[in-house]
């Protein structure tokens, strides 16, 4: 659905300084190289360039406008394209996918939880999209930018979003509900990550929370009965709230069997129980596949139909995504880390019927005080499992090293090594056939280097 310079200027507290205002947009950008014929492109200051240095790429590339607050430089070639400015263009982003948001009577799902929340978004999305057109966050644009980008992609096509709402801080899923007017709030837990600037897990349940008082008025929430905390939430909702859980809740899973290629569940719901088949790994996914079906339930499906919806369900990539290669099992979970993912990967790879069980585990970042507690953490649920190797990488896991050592396990080999390649180096001297590989760590470890290195033996 285009917009007119006119429109978004009037939406955006802005002023038309350069071209028509009858110039249509019909797409947002804020990062150049995506620029396509007809986008806005909208110059955001980040902390280590400013969007305003790229706008004669942009109109290169064919933007109809741009949105601005400084003052710019467009090269001559370029002949009169609309140019709006702004006072914050952040701010105006987000104000015109507010708008556009209004503009549609679909129903809003928003999704949020520390961790869980791509999956479960996905999940959702496969469910609802066996009876609905169905716009879904891309990836992992869940911030501040990226939902009001995912927004502005409704359509007239769309019979509902399912957004991804991630935050750092107080005020920021507040804000983010004031954008997209959720009907449906699914919470998925409460967890240390991002605890840097919250300092405090109930401080982190609290700000997660505010996605139940964004609901808009009679909406429902979708609760995870497992964590307490989200359990509790109950009372800051608007209006129906659905519990799902492995231990309790109105959809329960019960006897969870995991293999190497799927996970299976019985799921309980109103004295009724139906088989849920996921080709996919680890109790936690059941979890979130409760969650969506919760969703599926919301929106008319039975529960059946939102079973049958996941039978097919792929994980996005570096999400315990398990891999075989020559006779290897690869568990890639590259993607982050935090004590709670690393607990359910590792058991993933407890239950794996493999030669040898391998852990390879890299730093954990973004844990404020509680960094070197939590990497000792680690150390002590490997040994618990009785995992047969575990080989820790970088700096803050030689905490988690120390741990394992310090319990003196009869079953466990334990190596430390600093980075990446030398862990690589390391698996080439010990792996054989047969052999299952876990390989975790936060995004700034780029741990995935591992995998494809093992990809290559
Ligand atoms: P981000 O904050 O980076 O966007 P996210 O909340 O979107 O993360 P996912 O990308 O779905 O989370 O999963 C991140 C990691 O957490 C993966 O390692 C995944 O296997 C694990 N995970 C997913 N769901 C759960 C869950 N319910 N409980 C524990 N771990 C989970
Ligand atoms: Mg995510």
């Amino acid at each position: 659905m285009a917009w007119t310079g006119y429109e978004l200027a009037k939406n955006s507290d802005g002023k038309i300084i350069n071209g028509d205002p009858d110039t249509t947009v019909t797409g947002f950008k804020v990062d150049s190289r995506y620029v396509e014929e007809g986008d806005l492109f909208v110059c955001l200051p980040g902390e280590k360039t400013d969007g305003h240095k790229f706008i004669n790429d942009a109109l290169n590339n064919g933007a109809s406008g741009c949105l601005v607050s400084k003052e710019i430089d467009i090269d001559k070639r370029y002949n009169d394209p609309l140019i709006i400015e702004v006072e914050d263009t952040l701010l105006s982003l987000q104000n015109i996918a507010k708008k556009h948001r209004q503009k549609f009577g679909v129903s809003v799902i928003g999704i949020t939880g520390s961790v869980g929340k791509t999956t479960t978004k996905d999940m959702v999305n496969e469910v609802l999209s066996t009876k609905y057109r169905v716009l879904k966050t891309e990836g992992n644009l869940n911030s501040e930018i990226g939902l009001p980008l995912m927004l502005l992609k409704l359509q007239k096509e769309h019979q509902v979003a399912v957004l991804e709402m991630g935050m750092n801080d107080k005020g920021e899923i507040s804000r983010l509900c004031e954008i997209a007017r959720p009907n449906v709030a699914v919470i998925t837990n409460v967890a240390e990550s991002h605890i840097e600037k919250l300092g405090s897990l109930d401080n982190i349940a609290s700000a997660k929370s505010e996605l139940l008082e964004g609901l808009l008025p009679g909406g429902t929430a979708v609760l995870n009965h497992d964590d307490w905390r989200v359990k509790n939430m109950n009372k800051k909702a608007p209006g129906e709230v659905l519990f799902y859980g492995l231990t309790g809740g109105d959809l329960i899973a019960s006897n969870i069997g995991i293999t190497d290629q799927e996970t299976t569940a019985e799921v309980k719901y109103q004295g009724e129980v139906y088989k849920l088949q996921l080709p996919l790994l680890g109790k936690h996914n059941v979890s979130n596949s409760l969650a969506a079906i919760a969703v599926g339930k919301i929106f008319g499906l039975t529960i059946n139909a939102a079973i049958k919806g996941l039978e097919d369900f792929s994980i996005t990539s570096m999400r315990t995504q398990v891999q075989h290669h020559k006779g290897l099992t690869i568990i890639n979970d590259a993607y982050n880390a935090n004590v709670q993912s690393t607990i359910a990967a590792l058991e993933i790879l407890e239950n794996l019927s493999a030669k040898r069980k391998i852990a390879i585990l890299g730093d954990m970042y973004e844990l404020g005080e509680y960094t070197v507690k939590a990497h000792m953490e680690i150390g002590d649920e490997v040994i618990q499992r009785e995992i047969d190797c575990l080989i820790t990488v970088g700096k803050l896991t030689e905490e988690t090293y120390n741990k394992a050592k310090d319990l003196k396990p009869q079953k466990t080999q334990i190596y430390h090594v600093k980075d990446n390649n030398q862990a690589v180096d390391l698996l080439e001297e010990i792996i054989s056939s047969g052999d299952a590989i876990l390989v975790k760590g936060s995004r700034g470890m780029a741990m995935e280097k591992i995998v494809y290195a093992l990809q290559e033996i």
